[in-house]
């Protein structure tokens, strides 16, 4: 017969280890935030058209327009991985 574990509240362990996600936006979110909406438009569809544009290219366009976003964040953000994706 398998030995128990110890009795533990396996809810509030769960809920520990929830994302945390703080703001509800990435960076690349709060980057395609604070564009003008057509601008933001196009940087989002570039965003999701993984095949034509990589990550670098991304990251080109966002620093085109004046705004630092990091390779890990924008994978994430593309992996839908991140803080903008609910649930
Ligand atoms: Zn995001």
């Amino acid at each position: 017969m398998a030995r128990s574990v110890p009795c533990v509240d396996i809810d509030a362990l769960i809920a520990g280890a929830v994302r945390q996600k703080p703001g509800g936006t990435c960076t690349v979110g709060i980057a395609l935030d604070r564009l003008e909406p057509a601008i933001a438009v196009k940087v989002r569809a570039v965003i999701a058209d993984t095949d034509t544009f990589a990550v670098r290219g991304v990251m080109a366009v966002f620093a085109g327009l004046g705004l630092d976003v990091g390779r890990g964040p924008l994978e994430r953000h593309r992996r839908q991985e991140c803080a903008c994706v609910q649930a």
